[in-house]
């Protein structure tokens, strides 16, 4: 198949005359074929449009209806084969082995929520059925349910071209839910972007759904955007990307006549408390753990560790002095773009200039264009706490130590983070009972805690939250990842006196669709 560089508005493909822009191999430095155009505003508003029309078609498809569009959006993109794989590569740099496995993870989603449609349970339907003879006064009969919301605008992300871009998380529990979806490509994959595209086209047609409940609209600047997230059709946004990018947005949404929702999950530095009893028990597996996980896909993963605690102690440099032995014999490969590139040499060197900061060690680049080396900082915790810029995300493979003087000390540093989303803690069990106050205070700072693991790595599961308080996301109420993703895209609605045959198949008294509700205060099928 050819990328063609168009938009895709409703099943139709564009050429735009805006300006154009090329995709750029990350590990050559080299543009790649086909341009890409900036969308006009008259392009979005027609994709919003047409994403409304659809709405309207779309919202009143079955579950099974749903699940089936999802499972072909998966299978299509198993049919691009290794042209999608080639032209990931090609635009990110990413090795193939690790795209495989992305792709796999997003045709795994599409298919996680397409079983959670056929369970049906995700509307949480309930009903209270009326008792007429109540006194003083009768009780009417009254039934809830989820619903979707209307036209969704998604962002993806540079370091997940598959499953945080155009069928990524955001847009297969958008489209779950019931809603339409208009993609603002990311410019750094618009070619991987275009691929996927057309497949959700693809199935959209073999499924017999609507035309307009898919779009992807290419650009290169804030502008493309700024419009969609502004159009007063679009009724939510789901974005993945850097806290500068998801704050502009969230604040584009709340100053609009109709604030919307934005569902924005951002940067975060994953703070790593490494306990004295699991330090001295294993020193070394823990330095190698870290050292993988801080220099996996060239650290560009939100969740990659970038804040490691420890008691200032003989444990602990001895852990540090295998951890910088560790970084000083990696070797990165090609960061995501040279823009990253440029932005990660220039936090690092920021980092090198704060006062009380030491860089401690230095990894070597692969021989690429979009360079990058893996460092580890070492600094105190006084320091971090009084110098702000230290708690700021360097996305790149880094991280950054600091050694506390007593517990209490490790503790204030927990109460002084903000919202992420994660926090590990390298424990025994002795450990965690010392440190129960840690705990505490840690869930109040993030989304996922895990014990002895590394943060690198988000199951997708009915359990995953991917998320966090703010800073990390816009909402800390929910996830980007696992099924309760889907809510994000609904709001509850209740029908009160309703006859039977005028309420949803969801909410009927004989549950034509078998599923479980709460029915008058109980959990029955
Ligand atoms: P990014 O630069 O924020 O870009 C994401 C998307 O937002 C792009 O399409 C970008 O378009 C658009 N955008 C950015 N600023 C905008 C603005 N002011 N107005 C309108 N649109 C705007 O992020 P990235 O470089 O792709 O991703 C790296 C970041 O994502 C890291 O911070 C990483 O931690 C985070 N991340 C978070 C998660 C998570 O689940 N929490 C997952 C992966 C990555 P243009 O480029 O055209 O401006």
């Amino acid at each position: 198949m050819t990328i063609t560089g168009e938009h895709i508005i409703a099943s139709t493909f564009i050429k735009s005359n805006g300006n154009a822009f090329q995709a750029t191999n990350p590990v050559t430095g080299e543009a790649l074929p086909t341009d890409f155009h900036e969308a006009s505003e008259t392009e979005i508003n027609q994709a919003a449009e047409q994403a409304e029309a659809a709405f309207l078609v779309y919202r009143k498809k079955s579950g099974t209806e749903k699940a089936q569009f999802l499972e072909k959006i998966g299978e299509e993109i198993m049919n691009l084969d290794d042209e999608l794989i080639e032209r990931g590569q090609q635009e990110t740099g990413l090795p193939a082995g690790r795209l495989q496995g992305e792709r796999g993870r997003t045709v795994n989603q599409l298919k996680m929520f397409a079983q959670l449609l056929r369970d049906g349970w995700w509307v949480n339907a309930r009903i209270d059925t009326a008792q007429p003879d109540r006194e003083p006064l009768p009780k009417p009969d009254i039934r809830q349910m989820q619903i979707a919301l209307g036209p969704v605008g998604i962002f993806g992300a540079s370091n997940f071209p598959l499953a945080f871009s155009v069928a990524g998380g955001d847009t297969a529990s958008a489209l779950a839910a019931g809603c339409s979806v208009v993609v603002k490509g990311h410019p750094a994959h618009p070619g991987t972007g275009e691929l996927v595209g057309r497949a959700i086209v693809r199935a959209a047609e073999a499924t017999g759904m609507p035309k307009g409940v898919f779009s992807l609209v290419q650009g290169a600047t804030v502008a493309v955007g700024q419009a969609l997230v502004k159009h007063p059709l679009i009724k939510a946004v789901g974005f993945t990307g850097s806290f500068r990018g998801g704050k502009a947005l969230f604040d584009a949404a709340n100053q609009r006549a109709e604030p919307i929702p934005v569902y924005a999950e951002m940067g975060s530095i994953n703070p790593v408390f490494v306990l004295p009893g699991a330090l001295h028990e294993r020193n070394q597996q823990i330095a190698e753990g870290l050292v993988g996980s801080v220099t996996l896909g060239v650290g560009q993963f939100c969740t990659n560790p970038g804040l490691v605690a420890s008691l200032a102690s003989e444990d602990t440099e001895d852990f540090l002095t295998k951890v910088q032995d560790g970084i000083a014999a990696s070797e990165t490969g090609a960061m995501l773009t040279g823009r990253i590139s440029e932005a990660y040499r220039e936090s690092a060197n920021r980092m090198k200039q704060t006062r009380g900061v030491d860089a401690a060690a230095q990894g070597r680049s692969a021989d690429v264009a979009a360079v990058s080396q893996a460092l580890v900082f070492r600094s105190t915790v006084q320091n971090f706490v009084e110098q702000e810029n230290l708690a700021e995300e360097v996305f790149g493979p880094s991280t950054l130590h600091v050694a506390a003087q007593n517990k209490d000390e490790l503790l204030a540093l927990a109460q002084q983070l903000d919202g992420h989303l994660t926090a590990t803690l390298h424990a025994t069990d002795d450990d965690l009972r010392e440190y129960a106050d840690l705990v505490g205070i840690l869930e109040r700072k993030v989304g996922r805690l895990l014990i002895n693991g590394f943060p690198t790595g988000v199951e997708v599961c009915h359990s995953m939250v991917h998320g966090g308080p703010y800073p990390a996301t816009t909402d800390s109420r929910t996830t980007s990842v696992g099924t309760l993703a889907i809510q994000r895209f609904s709001r509850p609605v209740c029908y009160q006196n309703f006859p039977d045959f005028a309420l949803p198949d969801e909410l009927k008294d004989d549950n034509p669709l078998d599923i479980w509700r709460l029915f008058n205060g109980e959990m029955l099928r």
